[in-house]
């Protein structure tokens, strides 16, 4: 159950106090309490967890601070989009805004290796007047031989040189619960140069202690990645742990389906899963077109495959494009082949521009929709 407050409800008002305290005694119920920060507004909405079938809606819709009463059905209650709750989930994090209506491109390494590559990756994303990037310290490999990523070691200076750059904030994937303890404590060390949004990666889209770990801090927004052999609704499910546990900070993000359909491609592009997400839930969806292509290869037309699948999630309305750069891709430890050159920076910005530009047109040929 969903109790929606009147908009700026004070919270060390008597009327807010009487109603949490109500709250709080109903036996079985767990109260959680998340803010939603509009640009003119805040709405404190109150999630009741625990068994509310038996609870009656009315007496709670009676105290003067509420404005409604939403009882979910749906198993992702807090992340879904239930009739009158629609309202797209937005959080600002280190002053960058994200809703289902921003968009925002994450280009970068997808495993720190080399200190100049770190360096070269966010100079470059600076001169382009990107404030967000990617930056992989702890990476699942599928083979125990394969390099593991730098972890700890590595984040003193990739948070330096993003301070320094001005990337306000950097995607990096979690394994593992204690990581979200070294990048808190790097994070402290280095002075809070910048911001992390924590990775959650398709392996362990359903590992449900890191998701409780992940959603039990409230300091960092998390990128959840969609589970590449599991349907959605079970995805969601997995992602509405976050959000239960109290960091409802979540973008979902689309990254490829494994499938031998896929070939020649690295996994089953789903973009077309945008929308369907969007209608879904309050989340914000973000696209990765790297790991769901895996090559560099070029169209006939000149476009490289991963440009035109980041087009397709683009004009579909995506708010979060997830993609590997590296300044020189033949000496990538991780994911080369998929990675593209900081030469072709500017090209990719300009052309999900293009396709950003298109989705806010089709937006206006809906009939009765604002001019
Ligand atoms: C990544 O983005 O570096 C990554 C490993 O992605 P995924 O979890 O989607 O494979
Ligand atoms: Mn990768």
């Amino acid at each position: 159950m969903i109790v929606v407050l009147h908009p700026n409800v004070e919270k060390t008002g008597r009327a807010y106090r009487v109603l949490l305290e109500y709250l709080e005694r109903l036996s079985g119920i767990s109260v959680r309490v998340h803010d939603e920060s509009g640009a003119t507004e805040v709405i404190t909405e109150l999630y009741l967890i625990g068994d509310t079938s038996k609870l009656s809606s009315d007496p709670i819709a009676a105290f003067e601070v509420v404005s409604r009463v939403i009882r979910v059905h749906k198993e992702y209650r807090i992340l879904g989009r239930h009739g009158a709750n629609d309202r797209s989930l937005q959080f600002t994090y280190n002053g960058v805004s994200f809703s289902q209506d921003s968009l925002h491109v994450f280009a970068g390494l997808c495993a720190v290796d080399t200190r100049e590559h770190v360096e070269q990756t966010f100079r470059v994303l600076r001169e382009h007047g990107q404030k967000c990037a990617r930056a992989g310290a702890y990476k699942p490999r599928t083979s125990p031989y394969s390099f593991q990523g730098h972890g700890v070691e590595c984040l003193p200076y990739v948070f330096e040189a993003a301070g320094r750059n001005d990337i306000r904030v950097l995607a990096i994937e979690v394994t593992h619960d204690t990581h979200i303890e070294e990048i808190t404590q790097a994070l402290e060390e280095a002075g809070n140069p910048t911001g992390v949004m924590l990775q959650i990666g398709t392996r362990n889209t359903q590992n449900f202690e890191l998701l409780k770990a992940a959603g039990k801090q409230h300091r960092f927004p998390i990128l959840f990645k969609r589970g590449f052999g599991i349907t959605l609704e079970e995805s969601l499910n997995a992602a509405e742990y976050l959000a239960s546990e109290g960091n409802p900070q979540v973008i979902f993000c689309l990254r490829g389906m494994k499938s031998n359909f896929a070939d020649p491609h690295r996994n089953l592009v789903d973009f077309a899963h945008v929308s369907t997400v969007k209608r879904l839930t309050r989340m914000p969806v973000g696209i990765d077109p790297s790991h769901s292509v895996g090559t560099r290869s070029v169209a006939p037309d000149g476009i490289p495959e991963l440009f035109h699948a980041t087009a397709q999630g683009v004009i579909a309305g995506a708010s979060l494009v997830l993609v590997d750069f590296h300044p020189d891709a033949a000496k990538a430890l991780v994911d080369g082949p998929q990675a593209l050159p900081m030469e072709d920076l500017r090209w990719f910005l300009d052309d999900v521009q293009q396709a950003r530009e298109a989705y806010l047109e089709r937006r206006k040929l809906v009939p009765g929709a604002p001019h």
